[in-house]
């Protein structure tokens, strides 16, 4: 699904050259579940954001099911991003002058493949998958932290993306809230989501099945993580 070969990122800021992501090697299989941890600032996100074709790399290459991505442009971009790749952030990131259904309906707005119909059964199917269809009409302003995410997670799945990408998802919930976001990847992972999350929660990465780790823009480890461990 997913083949990163020796990636390097380097981001230019004034006189400052930040080498965020070094060398980094990973293949990702459909169907995986995978953590990707490691320390502030080792390029976590950055690699992230490259997966899910929101940042270009320096040097390297990147095929995501079947499509080399340096070869795309801007627009080609856009459109392989909105229709392969659900994004679900630590901060959200829902507009707030637009309801439930609205966010979640917005990336497909913008697909050649969903008719009206299609965007709105599609929005009800996985606003009915999170437990947020009582709430469509609402602003996310009116939504805790915990329903807010919900939507978020809503809003990647929708358009029944290849990967889920997922940065810190439950850094800014409490660990009931916390818990519910995790049992909906755990849910998505069983029904064949591939999912990616970056997480610093030792707890949280132990439920995916692979753990890859990350230090200087290296990833260090890739590890299978036995089935049934659970952290105390
Ligand atoms: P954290 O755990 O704190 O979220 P991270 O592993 O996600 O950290 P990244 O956000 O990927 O780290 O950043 C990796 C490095 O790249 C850092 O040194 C950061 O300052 C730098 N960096 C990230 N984005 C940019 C940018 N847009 N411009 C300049 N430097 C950047
Ligand atoms: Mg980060």
């Amino acid at each position: 699904l997913i083949e990163l070969n020796s990636i390097q990122k380097v981001f230019f800021t004034d006189e400052v050259e930040t080498h965020a992501l070094s060398n980094i090697e990973l293949s990702i299989n459909a169907g995986e579940y995978i953590s990707i941890s490691g320390p502030s600032g080792c390029g976590k996100s950055t690699l992230l954001s490259i997966l899910g074709l929101l940042d270009t790399v320096t040097n390297g290459q990147y095929q995501l099911n079947g499509h080399q991505v340096a070869s795309l442009n801007a627009t080609q971009r856009a459109r392989i991003r909105n229709k392969e790749v659900g994004f679900i952030f630590q901060s959200f990131n829902l507009i707030s002058d637009l309801t439930v259904e609205e966010n979640v309906a917005l990336p497909l707005t913008y697909r050649d493949d969903f008719s009206s119909q299609d965007i709105d059964k599609a929005v009800k199917e996985a606003l009915e998958k999170v437990d947020m269809a009582h709430r469509a009409n609402h602003f996310p302003s009116q939504l805790s932290g915990g329903q807010q995410q919900r939507v978020a997670v809503a809003r990647a799945i929708a358009g029944n993306p290849s990967i889920i990408l997922a940065d810190e998802p439950t850094g800014n919930l409490d660990s009931k809230n916390a818990e519910a976001v995790m049992s909906l990847l755990d849910e998505l992972h069983r029904e064949g989501a591939t999912i990616c999350m970056v997480t610093h929660d030792p707890r949280s990465a132990k439920r995916a099945q692979r753990l890859v780790e990350i230090l200087d823009g290296k990833v260090i480890a890739d590890n299978p993580i036995a089935r049934g461990v659970q952290a105390a």
